[in-house]
């Protein structure tokens, strides 16, 4: 591992020596002294590499769960920045606008609602929402509903945040209207608003009973509904085929709003398709007291965010969704249609790994929709496999490929692959091959 030489390279030659890996000038010459102190030079460029990998940078999502927690769920069409925009600025008059008036408008339109805010994510709208309405006073919520979502979203911990006190009304399977009114017509109460929470990762069966928001819009107080993950509308309207079986049963925004529901709230990288936020539609009066919450400040996302929001509800207005939201676009993609592109997938790695016996091959899959929406559904799919454990050897390719492994075999769901970046399956496969 020594240098021949007797003396080390000094610090700034061996940095300038890494310059072709892209990485920041200071950021080398860190990598390169660390590396000289510790007697090690020849190890500066795996040093850099290491710390490339390290930074933010496009996957290909091969795992076949299309909402990937850890690969910032909805995969998102790239949208280059433009240089100012009126955030904040009413055109029409020139004077101060509302930066959530733009999306707002369109959310509004979608769910037929009211009106409608952004936040950066759904456990902000949740932690807003019920701070505005409840102002200290109580919160019912379903004992069966207290639950805990994705990494850390935990219902009563939410709402001790956001400074309401949590009533638990009824019992884990079965709660009914009269536990809501019972509650809310105890000696001493201060009821300000009834919260329901889809379970969306779990899913209770057998004497089972919920109250419904048709019940729950009976009682006096607001009912806020989280539903979760994001779907706006159960028809589908924007599929030409309509609600693909695997959206059953999940509450839809406008269908939730129909029932009675004062207020929505859900996440804009789920179902929706969008970057992350959190959505909140419903009755006017509600949500000005949200946004003039102290709260509203700390928890507004920015231009970034709202420009990637704006396109994706515009595609949905449009009904263009299959086109320009990849999370659609891949979930509907016909399975004849990833078949076709395994088996050039598999063509072509034989035709680069040369003469040796090749071992990828076509397989049918079952993709997940992810993000804990829909537990236990699966959508059918179909991608590439091969013998063995391959997922950090893939991880390493450039672009990093995510597989997911299964009895000793490693699987690539092309339902998950944009299919331009089929091409980075076939060069990383072969050159697995080669080892
Ligand atoms: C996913 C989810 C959340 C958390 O949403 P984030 O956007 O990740 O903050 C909260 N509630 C429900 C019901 C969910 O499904």
């Amino acid at each position: 591992m020594a240098a021949p030489s007797t003396r080390p390279p000094s610090v700034d030659a061996l940095a300038r020596s890494l310059a072709g890996t892209g990485l920041p000038h200071p950021l080398l010459v860190d990598i390169a002294r660390q590396a000289i102190v510790d007697g090690e030079p020849a190890t500066a460029a795996s040093r850099a590499a290491e710390l490339s990998r390290t930074l933010l940078q496009p996957v290909v999502n091969a795992s076949g769960v299309l909402l990937h927690t850890n690969l910032g769920r909805a995969p998102l069409a790239a949208r280059p920045a433009a240089g100012a925009t009126n955030l904040e600025l009413d055109l029409a008059t020139g004077d101060r606008g509302s930066r959530h008036a733009h999306c707002g408008r369109l959310v509004a339109r979608l769910c037929r609602a009211e009106a409608g805010f952004i936040v950066n994510n759904n456990a902000a709208a949740v932690l807003l929402v019920l701070a505005a309405l409840t102002r200290g006073r109580e919160v019912l919520v379903s004992r069966g509903e207290s639950v805990e979502i994705g990494g850390g979203f935990r219902v009563p911990e939410v709402l001790e945040q956001s400074g309401a006190r949590l009533v638990d009304v009824g019992t884990t399977n079965r709660t009914r209207l009269a536990d809501y009114r019972r509650a809310i017509d105890r000696p001493g109460s201060a009821v300000a608003a009834v919260l329901k929470v889809h379970p969306s990762n779990y899913r209770l069966e057998g004497f089972v009973e919920a109250t419904s928001v048709t019940e729950l819009a009976l009682l006096p107080v607001p009912v806020v509904v989280d539903i979760g993950s994001g779907l706006l509308d159960a028809a589908c309207p924007w599929l030409p085929d309509g609600p693909p079986r695997w959206v059953d049963g999940e509450p839809a925004a406008r269908q939730t709003l129909e029932s009675g529901a004062a207020l929505v709230t859900f996440s804009g990288d789920k179902l929706l398709g969008g970057p992350q936020a959190g959505i909140v539609a419903g009755r006017a009066d509600l949500i000005r007291a949200c946004l003039d919450h102290p709260l509203a400040r700390a928890l507004r996302p920015g231009a970034l965010v709202l420009a990637a929001l704006q396109d994706t509800l515009l595609a949905y207005l449009r009904r263009d969704v299959v086109d320009h939201v990849p999370f659609w676009r891949m979930a509907t993609t016909p399975v004849a249609e990833l078949r076709r592109r395994a088996e050039a997938i598999v063509t072509r790695v034989a035709e680069q790994s040369g003469t040796r016996q090749f071992t990828v091959a076509g397989r049918p899959l079952q993709s997940l929709p992810g993000a804990g929406s829909l537990p236990g559904t699966t959508i059918e799919s179909y991608g590439v496999a091969l013998p063995g454990d391959h997922a950090a050897a893939l991880r390493q390719a450039s672009p990093p490929i995510v597989a997911r492994v299964s009895e000793g075999m490693t699987l690539l769901d092309l339902r998950t692959v944009d299919e331009p970046d089929d091409r980075h399956l076939v060069s990383a496969l072969a050159q697995l091959g080669d080892g």
